[in-house]
């Protein structure tokens, strides 16, 4: 018997075989979950990421472009994915963007004004899009989650505009949570500590950040996908069926102490 035995959702978006949407979905799916994936379209992206399905042993599994940018890529997507599923149980918001120029040590203040739009718009704005899109496919309600991270409470050195981003991402997660909540719609975030993944590489100082987690944290390492996989399965399947607006720490406790 799996946790999401029965289940289905879509998980948006995969990049390659170390994205935190790739484990979230290897566990959901050793789970018993049935999933739909999205991928960014950009040149060479579907080879790459139908060979990261290959590699997880689900490239079986719904794969469609979808650009967050875009709404009649967002429509597009979840047309698809209603003539697919019919109706979904869950959603999984695992993407973000800036411009990594300016995740740079020293270099918010620089922030201009279209970096700092376009990284509120991929990485916060998309959640509300991606909601309002998915609340008609879950009828009998339904669990949405988003990634986040630590530097929208705490000024990060190089996570920067980034952290402005998720304060906003997280907050919207409260707002949907109020609203959906009639529906029996939940939404919750998780806080992931850092893991080595395309996005977590355009940060600079990251090699700190990964030596200071393993120091200080109180589990004296730093967590791994499986970790997010593992909470992601929790707040997805009834386990977590009265928890909303809520966000969970995945961080091997680093948040919880001080220096
Ligand atoms: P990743 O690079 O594998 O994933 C980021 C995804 O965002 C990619 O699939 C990329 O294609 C997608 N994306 C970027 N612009 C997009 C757009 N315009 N439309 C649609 N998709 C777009 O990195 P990841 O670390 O797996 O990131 C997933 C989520 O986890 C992000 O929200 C990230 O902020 C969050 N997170 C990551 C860490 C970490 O250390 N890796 C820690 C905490 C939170």
């Amino acid at each position: 018997m799996g946790l999401l035995d029965g289940k289905k959702g879509l998980i948006l978006n995969i990049a390659n075989d170390r994205s935190l949407a790739w484990h979230i979905g290897i566990s959901a799916i050793a789970q018993g979950a049935k999933c739909g994936f999205g991928y960014l379209p950009i040149p060479r992206a579907e080879r790459r990421v139908r060979n990261a399905m290959e590699e997880g042993n689900f490239a079986r599994e719904w794969l469609f472009p979808c650009d967050v940018t875009k709404d009649e890529d967002i429509t597009s997507f979840f047309t698809a994915a209603h003539a697919q599923f019919g109706t979904i149980d869950f959603l999984v918001h695992c993407l973000a963007f800036a411009n990594r120029e300016y995740l740079q040590i020293g270099k918010f203040i620089s922030t201009p004004r279209d970096v700092f739009a376009q990284a509120l718009d991929i990485s916060a704005y998309s959640l509300v899009a991606l909601s309002r899109a998915a609340a008609p496919l879950m009828p009998h309600g339904g669990s949405i989650i988003a990634l986040t991270y630590l530097g929208s409470d705490m000024a990060v050195p190089g996570y920067n505009v980034m952290g402005v981003a998720k304060a906003a991402l997280e907050s919207a997660s409260r707002y949907l949570a109020m609203e959906l909540g009639p529906k029996k719609i939940r939404v919750n975030t998780i806080s992931a500590g850092p893991v080595r993944t395309l996005s977590a590489m355009a940060i600079d100082g990251v090699d700190e950040m990964f030596d200071h987690v393993r120091r200080k944290s109180p589990l004296k390492r730093n967590i791994d996908g499986d970790d997010v996989g593992n909470t992601a399965v929790y707040l997805l399947s009834d386990l977590s069926s009265g928890v909303t607006g809520d966000k969970v720490f995945v961080d091997c406790g680093y948040n919880r102490v001080g220096v």
